[in-house]
């Protein structure tokens, strides 16, 4: 299959070209000057004026289940919020596989070819639930890694000065959770297809320091990704003083958790050592900033990791810290919050730098920095096509531009994903999207609400945190 993208504006190093782009099978063939590449038989030749080609992005973080729990739960604080989310989590199998046909959908309309999935599996069930993230996201096409959530210490043990409540049932042990692991990845991981499993112990604060270490043995041995939430809340801030006395930064570099195979999502609470110690690791900060926002963790210090030559991608979070999973709307956050922490503007973000950050970062943010996230020959196909004649892209001044300040609302005209075309005038060709609103719209009443509508960890939370 050879496809011949003519005459359109595309992203080349920092800047926009105009261009001919041959696809040919799962790769970027040619890129050349417009007008230079003759068309071939047998070719599927679109037209690329007053169209805007950009590689396409990586959701670096987001947790698929949760698109069953947009718009439900409320505004808290994050260990607050995650009492609600683990009351109303969904139970059926088949809203694990629907879920992630969402995310995927969502990710691609977007402007994105890649999500980092940071995935809760069901307890007893975690072989299905994979299987039936797998197959979701082979239904859509997109690529995907599914790094199973895991963690071998109980709820209460990710407050600080220790929580007294009557704890959950225990979880698995360390050891168990990494045969577990074993197992997934010896079942789906199937990088041909587009199809990867990382290892995602959830964070320091909930896990053992035999988990966090065990997994980055198991992701050094077996080359994978390893993707963990990092210093989301002042909370976990507290906490890592408290159970190590050190910055959380350093015990994950003396566990040997950093490796330019590690993304660690948020990084809220970072300082200026940690971002020494992330840089030199060539790990990757990935930047949530709408669930950063949403549940008042804060603001990461994006610039100064960029500064420090920290790697650095976004991501939309799960659905129930961001109800929508635009990666656009992230691309627009992302540039425009650092402006108040900065007063040089000479620091702050450009178009370019963030789009580079969504695609470059992300990529290499997933361990796939040499397959996908620029349009140049030999990398894979992983593609997206804006219509620039779209009314929310007009004038036509600096489309870059608009498309990042702007408020771009269905532009995407086509996505290829290792040179398959999983979008074509705005629809989804491998799934039927009317099938999956019907799903959604007919959500399963599993919800769960604690009965009184204050959890009970809110009066310790209080205690500990809001006292003055
Ligand atoms: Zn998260």
């Amino acid at each position: 299959m050879q496809t011949l993208i003519q005459s359109v504006l595309a992203l080349q190093n920092d800047t926009l070209e105009s261009v001919d782009v041959l696809l040919i099978g799962s790769q970027i063939h040619t890129v050349a000057p417009a007008g230079t590449i003759p068309v071939a038989p047998h070719q599927q030749v679109i037209d690329g004026q007053a169209k805007l080609l950009l590689p396409g992005f990586v959701n670096g973080h987001t947790h698929s289940s949760q698109v069953w729990q947009r718009g439900l739960i409320p505004q808290l604080p994050l260990e607050l919020w995650l009492a609600n989310v683990f009351d109303s989590t969904p139970q059926q199998l088949e809203q694990f596989y629907w879920g992630a046909v969402s995310t995927a959908v969502d990710t691609l309309l977007s402007g994105g070819t890649c999500v980092m999935d940071h995935a809760y599996v069901l307890p007893g069930q975690e072989m299905e639930t994979v299987d039936a993230l797998v197959r979701g996201y082979r239904a859509v096409g997109i690529r995907a890694v599914i790094a199973p959530l895991i963690m071998d210490l109980p709820f209460a043990s990710g407050f600080p000065k220790g929580c007294l409540l009557p704890q959950s049932a225990s979880p698995k042990s360390a050891a168990e959770l990494l045969a577990l692991m074993e197992a997934i990845i010896a079942e789906f991981h199937d990088p041909d297809s587009g199809i990867y499993i990382g290892l995602g112990p959830t964070g320091f604060h909930r896990c053992s320091d035999e988990l966090l270490s065990g997994c980055g043995e198991i992701s050094d041995r077996l080359h994978l990704c390893y993707h963990t939430h990092l210093l989301e809340t002042r909370a976990q801030h507290r906490l890592a003083q408290e159970r190590y006395g050190i910055s959380a930064v350093q015990h994950l570099k003396d566990l040997g958790c950093l490796t330019p195979r590690t993304s660690l999502a948020h990084g809220v609470w970072i300082d200026d050592a940690d971002i020494e110690l992330l840089a030199s690791s060539g790990s990757t900060l990935v930047h949530n900033p709408v669930s950063n926002l949403r549940l008042g963790s804060g603001l990461a210090p994006i610039l100064k990791c960029r500064q420090a030559g920290l790697n650095v991608a976004l991501g939309c979070d799960g659905a129930a810290s961001n109800d929508a999973q635009n990666l656009l709307e992230v691309l627009k956050l992302g540039i425009i919050l650092h402006t108040v922490t900065e007063q040089d503007y000479e620091s702050w973000l450009t178009p370019e730098q963030v789009v580079q950050m969504a695609a470059v970062g992300g990529a290499k943010a997933v361990n796939l920095g040499d397959r996908t996230g620029t349009i140049a020959p030999g990398m894979d196909a992983d593609l997206v096509l804006y219509n620039l004649d779209h009314p929310s892209m007009l004038p036509c001044t600096n489309p870059l531009q608009l498309l990042v300040l702007g408020r771009p609302t269905e532009v995407v005209e086509s996505a290829w994903v290792q040179g398959r075309q999983l979008i074509d005038q705005g629809q989804v060709l491998t799934v039927d999207t009317a099938v999956l609103h019907n799903v959604l719209r007919h959500r399963p009443q599993t919800v769960q609400k604690t009965e009184s509508p204050h959890h009970p960890v809110e009066s310790h939370y209080r205690d500990v945190m809001l006292k003055r």
